[in-house]
This record gives structure tokens, sequence and C-alpha cells, in this order.
């Protein structure tokens, strides 16, 4: 059975075909520029050479028709036919309340799906569309929608609260939401399985540290606690947000003549480790550059580690104690060194690093030492293929 993983941005879609027998990739792609001048489809085949259309994607219906060609192309297609796709799963940014798992996508979940783009006009709408083209192409194929937000609304509504008047989040649902939730379900579970425990029987903190960023308490399997919010710019610090900042910073730069539109464009764009080292929002720049001696860049990168640390420090204390932490994302799976400045700060939960593990890249490895209290791991993210589970299983 074929499942044809779509996460749609903006002005862009990524695909994956995956033969759910094996869990084994067939095809997988990425369309950028759809709508704007310079459009152009990559498509890659494990075995073969990458094949590039470029040519002209008004809209994600013209790019999905582009990747549908590509999958049943004579020469570098790898199904025969359409009808070879028995399910498609879309990665879905912000299920609000009303989404605590994946659906199946029919009439009513995409009435629902339109009220709650309200919370995250950046992703949901372009979601939508994604899944409204593959409708028209794929009339008789089942589709599910699977959501960042979901695994999180297990939190307790202590953890999910905001301290403001209640009626605001009667009025507008403000409250934590929290995201990256296909990232932390899908590592939380792979990580159980390297421990061999049940992951019913599990404490676990993972830190999905990419560009975006932010760390999940998982208690017995599920999310207690996580450091986004309402919207992705909570919490940690990240390569250009800010994270939790006092609030009156708000106020007081709109009374010194910021637009509203320009503080969010500096909380989101200008700030994090990007804002504070002055050099790039890419942590390998940032790295070289700190070990150059470049003071900035190595401000960033301490503020970095030590806004982790402190979160897995208020996520022990969530949960009464941690079994494991697992590092995963661009930076968590990539860079030993933030590990091992992570690590350096949680001396407290008896972490020793095994260095020859922790040097180890781009497999599932336990990175702390036979006799560290708790243990560490590095668990590669792959939302795609918890996207593909999740909708095998509801399509089945
Ligand atoms: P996202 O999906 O949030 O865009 P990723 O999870 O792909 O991000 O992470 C991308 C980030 O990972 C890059 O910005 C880079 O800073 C970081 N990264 C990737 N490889 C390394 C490395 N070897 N050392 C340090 N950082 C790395």
């Amino acid at each position: 059975m074929n499942v044809l993983v779509i996460n749609c941005g903006s002005s862009s879609l990524k695909y994956q075909l995956l033969d759910m027998s094996n869990e084994e990739v067939l095809a997988k792609g990425l369309a950028e520029r759809i709508g704007i001048d310079g459009s152009v489809l990559t498509h890659e085949a494990p075995g073969q050479d990458k094949v590039k259309f470029e040519q002209p994607m008004p809209s994600h219906k013209d790019a999905l028709n582009i990747l549908m060609a590509a999958l049943v192309d004579p020469n570098h297609g790898v199904i025969k036919s359409l009808d070879e796709i028995s399910a498609v799963g879309h990665r879905t940014v912000h299920g609000g309340e009303a989404f605590t798992d994946s659906v199946i996508i029919d009439a009513d979940v995409i009435n629902q799906l339109e009220v709650v783009s309200e919370l995250a006009p950046l992703h949901n709408p372009a979601n939508l569309i994604g899944i409204r083209a593959c409708q028209e192409l794929l009339p008789t194929v089942p589709m599910v929608a699977v959501f960042d937000t979901a695994f999180h609304q297990t939190m307790p509504a202590k953890a999910y609260m905001y301290p403001l008047p209640y009626e605001l989040y009667e009025k507008y649902k403000i409250r934590k939401y929290g995201f990256h939730g296909t990232s932390h379900k899908f590592v939380s579970r792979e990580a159980a399985d390297l421990m061999g425990k049940k992951i019913e029987d599990l404490k676990l903190i993972s830190c999905h540290l990419g560009n975006g960023a932010s760390l999940c308490a998982v208690l017995n399997g599920k999310s207690v606690d996580t450091s986004m919010g309402l919207t992705p710019l909570a919490g940690l610090e990240m390569g250009t947000r800010c994270g939790d900042i006092d609030p009156a910073i708000i106020p007081f730069l709109a009374n010194k003549g910021y637009a509203i539109d320009e503080i969010d464009n500096i909380m989101n764009k200008k700030s994090g480790v990007l804002g504070v080292s002055g050099v790039s929002s890419d942590f390998r720049d940032v790295e070289s550059a700190a070990n150059k001696g470049n003071q900035r860049a190595k401000l960033a990168l301490d503020i970095y580690h030590y806004r982790v640390i402190t979160t897995i420090g208020e996520y022990v204390a969530a949960m009464n104690g941690v079994d494991g932490i697992i590092f995963t994302a661009g930076l968590g799976e990539n860079s030993s060194t933030s590990r091992q400045a992570i690590c350096n700060g949680l001396k407290f939960l008896g972490i020793k690093l095994d260095p020859v593990a922790n040097s180890k890249r781009g497999e599932a490895t336990i990175i702390s030492d036979k006799d560290s209290k708790t243990t560490v791991m590095v668990i590669p993210t792959n939302e795609e293929l918890m996207i593909a589970r999740d909708t095998l299983s509801l399509v089945k």
C-alpha cells in the first residue's frame, strides 16, 4: 500500500511517496516558488538521478500535476498508474482544540480547518489549498490530515492556559497549543524502542532543535508540556525567533514608534541566534564564528544552550523525574558540541556522555555512558514517516 505525504507551504510543496509494506521511500521531491517566477520542482527516487522540472507553476495544483506525472513517468517514475496511490497524508499545522488526533478529511473537517485558520494565518490556508488541489486530482483516494498541534492536546489546563483574563480564551481560544507534535511523537516512540522499554512506563524529554525549536515533556507516551505556545514564536531561542521575552517589551517598543507589524517581524525574523550574533541564523556559521573568537556568536550560543538546559529542568520538575532525553532535528542530530554543552549543564541528572557515541551521525543512538543515570539519545526525526503511519492506520 503506497501513501503519498504532502506538506504544502505558501509557495512550496514537499512530498514523499512511501511503500508502507516496508516503510520504504519510493520517491520524494520539492516544488519551490509556486505562484512566482522561476518555479521549479526537484524529484528524486533512490538509485536514480535527480530530475528538475523548471516550468511555470501558477498554483499548487500545477505543482501536484507535475509531481504526479513524475511519479508515473516511464523513465524516472516509480509507479505505473496513480491508482497505486492508496491514500494521501497531509501535514497540517494547526488543528486548534478541534483535533486531538489525525483525521480522515471530509467536508466537515475542511469547514473546521477553515475556522482554525485564524490561529495559523501563514500556514493553514496553504495546507487547505494543498488538500483541495489533491482532492481534485485524486477524487476517490482517501486523505488524512495530520496536525503539528494534535500530540499536545493531552496537556493539562495548568500547562496550556495563560494567566490572562479567562474570557480571552473563551472568545479567541488564546492558549498554548504547541507545534512539532508529529516529530515529538515519532522520536519519543523510537526512543522507547531504543531503550527497550514501553513508552507507557517512561518520562521523556524530546528536544527538537532545528531552525525552529521546541521541547516536549512526554509522560507515559503523552505530551504534558511543550515550549511553543499559541504560535511557534514562544519558548526557546531559535534561528531567527526570540522565543520567550518579557511581553512588556512589545508596548515599550510600540511607544518608541515601532509599528506592530515591524515588532512582529523583528521577533520572528531578526531575533534569536541571528539577532544576537549578527552573523547568521545557521548554527554552523555561528559555531564557526564563535570558535574564531566572535563574542556575540558565543553569547548567542550560550543563551541557546542555557534556555534548553533550564527548560529541561522545568520539565524534569513537571514530570517529577526523567528517564531519557532525546535530541533531534538539524542541530540536535548534527551538532555534537551543542549536545555536549547542553549535557554539561545537566550534571544534576547524573548525565555522562559517551564521547565516541556522541560523535556518530545519522542513526538512532544512545549517546550517554552505561553508568549515566539518565539515558541521552540522538534520534533522527522523520515526520513524513509518522504522517504516513497515521494515514495508513486511519484508512486501513
Ligand atoms: P527546519 O526544519 O526547522 O527548517 P532543520 O531541522 O532542517 O530545520 O534544521 C536546520 C538547522 O540545523 C540549520 O539552520 C543549521 O543551523 C542546523 N544544522 C544542520 N547541520 C548542522 C551541523 N552539522 N552543525 C550545527 N548545526 C547544524
